[in-house]
């Protein structure tokens, strides 16, 4: 199969870097219109058009999903969650892992792997459901998946178990796994708790990545408390120990809630010990505060406050047809359509662009930052359209290139 090939396309200004940036037109929106060239699964070339007919497509490098759980999408068929609360989503989980088997996480995540790659994912950093009582041929059964699918879509394991089983046996035995296979521990830090035990299990989880020289990414202040506040437990455990392990928050919802002055403060700490964020608006305006009366209160990763602080900042989607979130289908472009507005951010702002596309690829730890320029993957995802409000509207049509080839199914 030939390996070169050029395409016109209209590209969102601050995705593309070019060699003369003076001669790049920007159009009202933020997109420029490019000739790309690309041989042997890279791009060759980079030049500006200036036609009187704009191309009527849209190029994206292939995205990067931040946050997903591939190993129970789809179950919302046998365990929904009718309340649509977080109680309630998590009840139906427990329930959903009692007839949890190899067979059927295989089924769910390679589902969702497939639907990844075919709607413009390169990466994925998906949270897989760890517990004691779990069948442990389930995990060799996705580090299979992994290997499968690596030349399409690169998969980052992140094991969600409960805090205290990092301070188990098992829990060692895994890290020490998660270290050959460059996965990442993660956990849940929900309200409410109590702060010295909680200390202490963070404690346990850090010193755990420490030793094997892991990232974690915790599911943290997914909640509308104000009063337990996990992440000033975790800042005063990182304080006391002086852990230098890298570390996600995903969600942190709450501190949207908190007085500006003392968010302001988390802000800058979260910048100084380099603590990563991923924003869930999706699960995050589904499930939390949910009320009989439309809620004023509605809990997020306060995106903006967080990037003006210098914090990196990501936008997952989470879940995927299951109880905590009975929609979506690893689709980038529904995602960052419902960003838009739920999280009040304009497409053509260089920020939005970075929490979606070049954050990702910093959390994942991948080389390529999803900036096309000339010695860049030719990774694309082109979309039919020349406007924003084309790509986020229904029947969107797209093509996916994986190393300079049409992806075909
Ligand atoms: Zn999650």
């Amino acid at each position: 199969m030939k390996n070169f090939g050029k395409i016109q396309a209209l590209i969102p200004r601050t995705l593309c870097h070019i060699e003369n940036p003076i001669e790049l037109d920007v159009n009202y929106e933020g997109f420029s219109p490019v000739e790309i060239s690309w041989q042997n699964g890279l791009v060759s070339d980079i030049k500006s058009i200036n036609s009187e007919t704009s191309p009527s497509q849209i190029i994206f490098p292939r995205f990067v999903e931040s946050h997903s759980h591939i190993d129970k999408s789809f179950s919302w068929k046998n365990f929904p969650n009718k309340a649509s609360n977080y109680y309630g989503a998590l009840k139906s989980n427990l329930e959903e892992h009692k007839t949890r088997s190899v067979d059927n996480v295989k089924l769910r995540a390679e589902e969702s792997i497939k639907l990844a790659i075919k709607n413009g994912y390169r990466a994925v950093r998906t949270h897989i459901d760890t517990y004691d009582s779990q069948d442990e041929r389930i995990w060799a059964e996705l580090f299979n998946l992994q290997k499968k699918y690596s030349t399409l879509l690169k998969i980052q394991f992140v094991a969600l178990a409960p805090l205290e089983f990092w301070g188990t046996d098992k829990g060692e035995i895994l890290a020490k796994k998660f270290r050959l296979n460059n996965g990442v521990i993660g956990s849940v830090v929900v309200p409410p708790f109590n702060a010295n035990k909680l200390l202490r299990s963070l404690t346990k989880i850090l010193a755990l990545a420490s030793r094997y020289n892991l990232e974690i990414d915790l599911h943290i202040d997914e909640s509308i408390s104000t009063k337990d506040v996990g992440l000033r437990v975790l800042l005063k455990t990182i304080n006391k120990f002086d852990y230098k392990v890298p570390i996600t928050c995903s969600h942190l919802s709450n501190i949207l809630l908190l007085r500006e002055r003392e968010l302001d403060k988390l802000c800058i700490s979260l910048a100084e010990k380099n603590i990563k964020v991923v924003a869930l608006p999706l699960t995050n305006f589904w499930l939390l505060n949910r009320s009989d009366k439309t809620n004023k209160m509605r809990p997020v990763a306060p995106i903006k406050q967080l990037q003006k602080s210098f914090v990196d900042v990501s936008i997952g989607s989470d879940n995927v047809q299951d109880p905590w979130y009975p929609f979506g289908e690893f689709d980038p472009f529904y995602l960052m359509s419902y960003s838009m507005h739920l999280l009040q951010l304009n497409p053509w702002d260089r920020l939005t662009l970075s929490a979606i596309i070049s954050a990702p690829s910093r959390l994942l730890n991948l080389e390529w930052d999803g900036t096309i320029s000339v010695g860049c993957p030719a990774d694309f995802v082109v979309a039919k359209g020349d406007s924003w409000a084309d790509l986020f509207s229904n029947n969107l049509q797209r093509s996916v290139l994986i190393n300079g080839k049409w992806y075909v199914e």
